[in-house]
């Protein structure tokens, strides 16, 4: 495709320029194994040590409780297999039904092995009940496992209450935080996050890097056992990956979320075009609550397959639901728990970033109202 519009950024971003340039001479020139005793793998191991530096003070941590990982998905496998591994005498963990699939497939996993999962449901909007959750609570109960912000609807979960009811009651709180991270702020010592994960290729640093944050004072067990980050994550260090993701961290701190307005207003801009120009449709999630740059919209007769097909004709790309769930002929799991008629009003995703123009908006309403109207006289 020669010029496209990327409206997935929920799914993955774009590299930013910065760091590009700041991850490529660790490709290039400075390829050494940070292991390595001679200058030119130390010189790699104190960049991995400033990226590290970095990611602790985006997340509020300290330097030595972040582990670098292949991504979010290994950060939240192994964060609670860890907590399920140190926890032997407890057999019982809560988490939601809108979890990203590594989280819930992981919990079919411990289900299979014995262990009982609470999935806590949501309402109409994606919302959960923190008293609820409280209730679920028993003697057995090893971790609460809820993320910061939903892939799909963009929710925003109350993480800060949810680690005081945590700790209250002697859990262990794990918090996938890979959409919040840039978005909204994350601190894991006001939020009594014990576990967290995070993950490159969603703020702008390329795909295979990620980060598990663990509190300092909490017992663990690596997924994979090895000698580099403190024998807490075995392999090679990915260095390209960590200084990217450092830079990438150094960026978001940089910005102070003033891009974050920005992406807010287009997102609102866009909502407010389909509200002129378009009858029938849905947003999804919980519109008062909801991450800056996610709009997920049922319009009322419409395939999402079908329009995402013809929006990507006009060069314009948004996923039907996750990128996990957009291959598969399930319908989303997310938007199932919500109870949305999704048969009616199946529902496309848009997701904006920081590169995101207004003009790229207004083309888009066009395109989209343009598509729309042809399916409904089909
Ligand atoms: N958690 C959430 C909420 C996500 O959106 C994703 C990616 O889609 C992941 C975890 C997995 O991240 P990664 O691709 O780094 O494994």
């Amino acid at each position: 495709m020669n010029r496209f519009v990327y409206l997935d950024n929920n799914a993955t971003t774009k590299v930013d320029g910065e760091v590009l340039t700041a991850m490529l001479p660790f490709l290039e020139q400075n390829y050494g194994n940070a292991s390595s005793l001679y200058a030119f793998g130390k010189d790699v191991k104190k960049e991995i040590e400033k990226a590290r530096k970095n990611v602790a003070k985006l997340l509020g941590a300290n330097s030595k409780e972040i582990i670098f990982t292949s991504g979010a998905s290994e950060s939240n496998v192994t964060a609670i297999m860890s907590a399920v591994k140190t926890n032997p005498n407890k057999r019982h963990i809560i988490t939601t039904s809108v979890e990203h699939a590594s989280i819930m497939e992981t919990m079919r996993h411990l289900e299979s092995c014995g262990y009982n999962i609470t999935y806590l449901p949501v309402d109409a909007s994606g919302k959960i009940s923190l008293q609820q959750l409280e209730s679920e609570i028993t003697g057995q109960t090893l971790l609460i496992c809820v993320m910061a912000a939903n892939n799909e609807i963009g929710n925003i979960y109350p993480i800060k209450e949810i680690g005081e009811i945590a700790r209250k009651h002697n859990c262990l709180f794990h918090c996938d935080a890979v959409q919040a991270v840039g978005k909204i702020p994350i601190n894991v010592e006001l939020m009594n996050i014990d576990t967290l994960s995070l993950s490159g290729h969603k703020i702008h640093a390329p795909k295979g890097i990620g980060v598990l944050y663990k509190k300092d004072s909490i017992n663990f067990e690596p997924l994979i056992y090895g000698h580099q980050e403190r024998e807490r994550r075995g392999g090679t260090e990915n260095v390209a990956g960590i200084v990217a993701l450092g830079k990438a961290a150094e960026l978001i701190l940089e910005d102070d979320f003033k891009s974050v307005n920005q992406i807010e207003s287009l997102r609102n801009l866009l909502e407010k075009n389909i509200s002129s120009k378009i009858n029938g449709f849905t947003v999804y999630g919980d519109t008062q609550n909801r991450l800056a740059n996610t709009s997920s919209i049922g319009f009322e007769g419409v395939n999402a397959q079908e329009l995402m097909f013809l929006l990507e004709r006009d060069g314009f790309l948004v996923s039907t639901g996750s990128a996990c769930n957009s291959s598969s002929p399930e319908p989303s799991h997310v938007l199932v728990a919500c109870g949305a008629d999704i048969t009616n009003y199946s529902p496309i995703r848009v997701s904006l970033s920081k590169y995101t123009t207004r003009q790229e908006i207004e083309d888009f309403t066009e395109s989209l109202a343009k598509n729309i109207n042809k399916l409904r006289k089909n």
